[in-house]
């Protein structure tokens, strides 16, 4: 098996954006760009190494967000040239084994799935080159410098290209080597150099059709929304031994998610507390969960995980509905989120820990009858990104949980006897809270989808 590297290209300045800093360094969903970028081949298993080529002005930057980071394939930042192709060069140049596969990947191109990796790699092994590209949905046309059309293609052989490009190293070197001898410099990407200098066919694999690559300042906002609808699949790395010995500390613990996964922490030998109105501590007063911390301080000398599960679900129409109920929902859901964090902090800023809250699909669109809830739910997630941000110099991480419908007592208070195979079961989603709080991850939505699960569902 051929050895696979990256060469994630964030040379570029980025003027199209005319933001201050170039696009890859700018924040979206909790963190860079490029960090959302060598993110998804860090975690994937089918990379083995990573070399990050920059801006010779951005190195320190860079060089900051990778230590900071708990990246575990990043072998090189190196230095970037005037043009993509100068900065591919250097990247794919950089490798030590001519036989290895590589992957030039733009680093402004944040929406790569496990499946495209694993395409562009599988077709390595029949192709010289391969590329990934999406239809295009527009009637593409060519025209002259006088703007008149020239052509217009058939649409059915048209697609928009896309990174990553995969090739051998030695095919890519010998294309970089020709057009270094090259007077025309037109190439805007690796694979038109296969074809220019006839090395081999390229392979076209279909990349996710809502992939874009950011360039314009309308893009950022539409990444965010991205993002935001597709969520991180819950982390599947951690295992849940890491859990031993570990303090975990779990508010509204009495049923529900919260009263599964401190059973399940246990049985992985965490150290595990649980604070309710059950014992007496409402989320609502901060004293309260100061001193229940207190209290755990006391025994253990640390804490490493804090979650708050509590949540109280109130339907109907606004006109009907008394306000001290609204209110008791808004405190309970997001007040006693903030107090949470808040009364965590401290402690978790010494063991570096980590903090899972609860949003839920509703978060992205307002439902009638429901609005009071979902709005503190779509709360929930808008601080998770502005307090992960905050807390990433104490590496502290944080994050929210987005299961679909789960079975269990509040959905059954609320929503009466629904069919089993449409609800998550309270296992699957605190499995997933647990691995949350031992990944990297930090101010991301975590969505537990049933599709996610497959089998075990
Ligand atoms: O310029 P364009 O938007 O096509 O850039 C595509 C990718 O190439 C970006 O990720 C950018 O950072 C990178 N690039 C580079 N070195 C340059 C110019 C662009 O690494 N000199």
């Amino acid at each position: 098996m051929q050895k696979v590297y990256a060469v994630i290209l964030a040379a570029g300045l980025g003027e199209r954006l005319g933001s201050h800093v170039p696009k890859q360094f700018m924040k979206i969903a909790g963190k860079t760009l490029l960090e959302h970028t060598i993110d998804k081949f860090d975690t994937s298993p089918l990379i083995d190494e990573i070399v990050l080529v920059t801006n010779p002005q951005y190195r320190i930057l860079t060089e900051d967000i990778i230590l900071r980071s708990t990246f575990s394939k990043v072998c090189k930042i190196l230095n970037g040239g005037r043009t993509r192709r100068e900065s591919s060069s250097v990247g794919v140049n950089s490798i030590p084994d001519e036989n290895a596969f590589v992957l030039v990947h733009d680093a402004v191109i944040p929406f790569i799935t496990e499946r495209i990796l694993g395409e562009c790699i599988s077709a390595l092994d029949k192709f010289d080159a391969v590329d990934v590209a999406i239809p295009a949905v527009y009637t593409m046309i060519r025209v002259n410098d006088a703007m008149l059309i020239e052509e217009v293609p058939n649409r059915r052989y048209i697609m928009r290209g896309l990174t990553p490009q995969g090739f051998t190293v030695r095919t890519i070197r010998k294309a970089h080597a020709l057009a270094e001898r090259d007077d025309e410099q037109t190439a805007t990407d690796d694979c038109s150099l296969i074809l220019k200098y006839r090395l081999g066919q390229v392979y076209v694999v279909v990349g996710d059709l809502n992939s874009i690559k950011v360039t314009y300042p309308e893009d950022v906002y539409l990444a965010e929304k991205l993002f935001q609808i597709k969520g991180y699949p819950a982390p599947d790395r951690a295992s849940l031994d890491e859990l031993r010995d570990r303090v975990l500390v779990i508010f509204g613990g009495g049923r529900g998610i919260g009263e599964t996964m401190l059973r399940i922490a246990a049985q992985h030998g965490a150290r595990t507390y649980a604070f309710s109105r059950r014992n007496g501590v409402d989320v609502r007063i901060l004293e309260h969960i100061t001193s229940a911390l207190q209290k755990v301080i006391e025994r253990e000398g640390r804490i490493d995980y804090v979650s708050n599960t509590a949540a109280v679900l109130h339907a109907g129409k606004l006109e009907n509905r008394p306000i001290s109920e609204i209110v008791e929902e808004i405190e309970v859901n997001y007040i006693g989120s903030i107090n949470v964090v808040k009364a965590s902090y401290q402690y978790l800023k010494r063991s570096k820990g980590s903090i899972v809250l609860f949003a839920g699909t509703s978060y992205t669109r307002g439902r009638a009858l429901y609005a009071t809830y979902t709005s503190t739910k779509a709360a929930i997630v808008n601080m998770v990104q502005g307090f992960a941000e905050e807390f990433q110099s104490d590496a502290i991480r944080i994050n929210a949980m987005n299961p679909e419908r789960v079975a269990g007592p509040m959905r059954r208070e609320n929503f009466g006897i629904e069919p089993e195979e449409t609800l998550l079961c309270p296992e699957t989603v605190a499995e997933a809270s647990l691995k949350t709080l031992l990944s990297s991850l930090s101010g991301q939505v975590v969505d537990i989808k049933k599709s996610h699960i497959g089998s075990k569902s």
